[in-house]
């Protein structure tokens, strides 16, 4: 059938994923590899153009839509262009939709992957029917997306919804992106794996400290859930920062729901109550009834919103 597939591609810090998606959201085919971030673009765009070749083998040019890719950003989506990833090198000013779009002969949609994501889970996942919702992937980094009236908000050159930038602290925490005290530098994975490190330090008698090689979130929820104290505490200041961070994005959006992905959300469940008691103590009352809801597309949903993409892409072009 003419156009009914696409190729979604995650361009990830630590992979590249490609996937061959049909019209409904169903992914058929997947591949992925390590990304080479240190090697510079041309190798990194080789990469993607052999994984995209992968997943649509054996089909004709028609059938395909396109291409949509999810990346790092920040991007400026209205070009095309990437403005430089911090986790992956070379990319500063490099005309990415173009190029791509040229290797593989397709029309290419590019989009940040926070924004990705949100398409992806309002499209198919926990936010489908609204039209009002925040995204936000908690992972390496805090990112995040926001659909606001039934649209994607994309902002001057397509860079909206870094959430994970909201300053929280004055002089606070180093963070990637070279600001101080932003959320990301107090609630991604990254930020709580390191605290757990240092408080393991000063508490001698935590099973934190039997663990091999570097702490990871992972270890802390494993020991907090066999009922280490300090893990505990750790994974309940955690809830905490995350929700104060979602409260200042209800008063910010007004979303019907606020979904929560990346791979912290994996441990929704645990999170959950230490989230929901705080966004109730920092949001306005009016704002105090506004769902939480993990993810459901799980690591899939940016390619299946850079799907969507393509496939929009497409019925736009088509329009008269
Ligand atoms: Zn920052």
């Amino acid at each position: 059938m003419s156009g009914h597939y696409a190729i979604g591609i995650d361009l990830g810090g630590t992979q590249v994923r490609t996937a061959l998606i049909d019209v409904d959201g169903k992914i058929l085919k997947r591949a992925s590899e390590p990304t080479r971030a240190k090697d510079g673009a041309d190798v990194v765009i080789d990469q993607i153009v052999r994984l995209a070749a992968c997943v649509s083998d054996g089909l004709q040019q028609a059938e395909l839509a396109g291409a949509g890719v999810s990346s790092p950003g920040p991007l400026d989506t209205t070009a095309g262009v990437a403005l430089g990833i911090p986790t992956i090198a070379g990319f500063a000013g490099y005309p990415m939709r173009e190029e791509i779009g040229r290797r593989l002969s397709l029309p290419v949609a590019l989009e940040n992957d926070g924004i990705a994501a949100a398409i992806g889970e309002w499209t198919f996942g926990a936010g489908r029917g609204r039209d009002n919702l925040v995204y936000v992937t908690v992972s390496t980094g805090i990112g995040g997306g926001v659909i606001a009236d039934g649209r994607v908000l994309r902002g001057r050159r397509g860079m909206a919804g870094h959430v994970g930038h909201m300053s929280f602290v004055q002089d606070g925490e180093l963070c990637v992106c070279g600001g101080r005290g932003c959320f990301e530098a107090y609630g991604s994975g990254t930020a709580f794996a390191q605290r757990a490190r240092a408080a393991a330090l000063d508490d001698p008698s935590s099973s934190l400290n039997a663990v091999r090689g570097e702490l990871s979130s992972e270890d802390v929820f494993g020991a907090a859930a066999k009922g280490d104290r300090l893990a505990q505490a750790l994974v309940r200041q955690e809830a905490e920062i995350l929700g104060r961070g979602f409260a200042a994005l209800l008063h910010l959006y007004s979303p019907e729901v606020l979904v929560m992905g990346g791979g912290l959300s994996s441990q929704f469940g645990t999170l959950e109550a230490g989230i929901v008691q705080t966004m109730r103590v920092h949001a306005m009352p009016a704002f105090r009834d506004t769902p939480v809801m993990p993810a459901e597309l799980g690591s899939n949903a940016g390619l299946a919103g850079a799907a969507v993409l393509a496939f929009e892409r497409v019925r736009q072009a088509g329009r008269p």
